[in-house]
């Protein structure tokens, strides 16, 4: 199976990735986190990619292309893949057809996960992470049960940098402008399933599982 989760910021992509990922059993490829952990590293990658980070921006296409050339490639995509926030545009998207070409391979269904700006906004701003364990929680949905401290290991939360409501309408903004023209390229080739990702993870995980025939 292999997987495009498709929708703006704060649409629950990256949640419900790992929950296909132990449904199917194969792997999530997240250029968001792949750029953060080179912010993390300190790498030059990291370097070169937290100037866009920050302010809401995509990183260059070529940088991005580059990372996911080098992902499939691992044996752990063999069996299928969930991508999670690539492609981002057109050219990337192009791209990518470019390379499974070559492999022999074919993107199975896209998921397009659809929410409103207004919605989004209050789920981004509440969002909070532990820079230690990595758990996640939100501060009206999901808090923990110390305000501001993470429950599996005590470590004070942080806000993701890109989660302040200036930079959020930034990558709204972006998202509409580069990244919603790809819901009509993947209508065109037939792969594309649109989920309401308004409702419980539960409902939104169903919902997806349907759409994709299981
Ligand atoms: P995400 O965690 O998917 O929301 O990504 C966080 C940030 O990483 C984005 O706002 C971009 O700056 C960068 N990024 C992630 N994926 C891509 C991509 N496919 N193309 C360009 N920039 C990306």
């Amino acid at each position: 199976m292999k997987l495009i989760l498709l929708g703006p910021p704060g649409a629950g992509k990256g949640t419900q990735a790992v929950r296909l990922v132990e449904h199917f059993g194969i792997p999530q490829i997240s250029t968001g986190d792949i750029l953060r952990k080179a912010v993390k590293d300190g790498t030059e990658l990291g370097t070169l990619a937290k100037k866009y980070m920050d302010k809401g921006e995509l990183v260059p296409d070529e940088v991005v292309i580059g990372i996911i050339r080098d992902r499939l490639m691992e044996p752990d995509c063999q069996k299928g893949y969930i991508l999670d926030g690539f492609p981002r545009t057109i050219a990337q998207a192009e791209a990518l057809d470019e390379m499974l070409e070559k492999m022999g391979a074919r993107i199975d269904h896209v998921v397009n996960i659809s929410v409103a700006d207004e919605e989004i906004i209050k789920r981004l701003t509440g969002r909070r992470t532990c820079p230690n364990c990595g758990a996640g929680y939100h501060i009206l949905f999901d808090p923990p049960k110390k305000d501001g401290i993470c429950d599996k290991c005590g470590t004070k939360l942080i806000q993701r940098d890109d989660d302040k409501e200036e930079t959020i309408r930034a990558r709204l903004e972006v998202y509409r402008r580069q990244t919603e023209p790809l819901i009509k390229y993947y209508e065109a080739k037939q792969l594309l399933r649109t989920i309401p990702g308004e409702g419980s993870m539960e409902e939104i995980f169903n919902a997806i599982l349907k759409a994709l025939g299981e």
